[in-house]
């Protein structure tokens, strides 16, 4: 009796983790086959210049569309990471972001950019490399409109290969990027290691910065040790018109955020973006 007493008295909080032990167990069988099956699919988010509030790329972000209903990556990324699945489905948001994007650019005489985020499960052999090599030559995009994100959800480990593997990258004539800088594992030291082009200052450190206050002088400093580095600075999570006055008067150059555009199907945000401004004919042209 006091053993059912017991057991009731956890029956709440065992159901919660039952509920997500099955949901957990349902996505490690099914993630499988989503590629297979056309259940992922990539959405485009506007990466704008903020002097001139114009889309300058995108980043590529994977959608799941299970049983009817949206997975966000949140969900089912660290699964696929745990499983060894998050390979084919970065590849293919790589294959179909360049493929896409650079079509757009040939047929409209454009040069938008293009963000494909990459796990920290990449570095651990050279075959993102051969990845990365045949969606260029694939989609025929100009390495330097295609920039790698690194979302730190797994430590790096393996300097030594990663290093390699950064080399033949940036041989390619693509574009570092270190994501969510400011959570996770990623410290100065990593900065350092990697060696990147681009930080993407992460949303968590901008929400605050309307207001003067510790997170705004946090803010600031961050972006000097970007810019001591010499690194391109992206704000993300943009939200705000005050967020933005704030990120202006810093000098900031390129925000990403609800409050110029949210991830969109691809065709959708290509064509949204041509149209921002309402007026005037922005969108980055081709060096001729
Ligand atoms: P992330 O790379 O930092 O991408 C930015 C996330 O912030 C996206 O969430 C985007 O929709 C969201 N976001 C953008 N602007 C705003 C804003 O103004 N406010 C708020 N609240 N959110 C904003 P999403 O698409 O749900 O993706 C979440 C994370 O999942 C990504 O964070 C990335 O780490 C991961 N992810 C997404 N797609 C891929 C992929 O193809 N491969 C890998 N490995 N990871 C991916
Ligand atoms: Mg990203
Ligand atoms: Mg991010
Ligand atoms: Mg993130």
């Amino acid at each position: 009796e006091a053993k059912s007493a017991g057991r009731n008295r956890f029956a709440v909080y065992d159901s919660a983790l039952e509920v997500r032990f099955l949901e957990r167990r349902a996505m490690v069988e099914d993630l499988p086959n989503a590629v297979s099956n056309r259940e992922l699919s990539v959405y485009l988010q506007p990466k704008v210049d903020l002097a001139t509030a114009t889309p300058t790329g995108f980043e590529a972000l994977v959608r799941w569309q299970r049983a009817g209903r949206l997975t966000p990556p949140d969900e089912f990324v660290q699964v696929a990471e745990e499983t060894g699945m998050i390979q084919r489905i970065d590849r293919y948001v790589l294959d179909e972001a360049t493929r896409a994007v650079a079509q757009w650019n040939m047929l409209h005489e454009t040069a938008y950019a293009v963000s494909v985020n990459l796990s920290g499960l990449h570095f651990t052999s050279s075959r993102l490399v051969d990845w990365v090599r045949e969606a260029l030559e694939v989609s025929g995009l100009r390495a330097d409109l295609l920039t790698l994100e690194i979302t730190e959800t797994v430590q790096l480990r393996d300097w030594k290969l990663t290093g390699q593997i950064l080399a033949q990258l940036r041989a390619l004539g693509v574009r570092i990027s270190i994501d969510d800088f400011g959570t996770g594992y990623s410290s100065l030291a990593y900065l350092r290691a990697i060696m990147a082009d681009e930080l993407k200052i992460d949303r968590s450190l901008v929400t605050q910065i309307d207001a003067p206050g510790q997170a705004r002088m946090l803010f600031a400093s961050v972006l000097d040790i970007a810019r001591t580095m010499e690194l391109d600075v992206v704000v993300e999570g943009v939200e705000t018109a005050d967020q933005v006055a704030v990120l202006t008067s810093f000098g900031v150059k390129t925000v990403q955020g609800f409050y110029f555009g949210r991830p969109a199907p691809m065709a959708q945000a290509l064509r949204q973006a041509m149209e921002t401004p309402a007026t005037g004919d922005t969108a980055p042209r081709i060096a001729s």
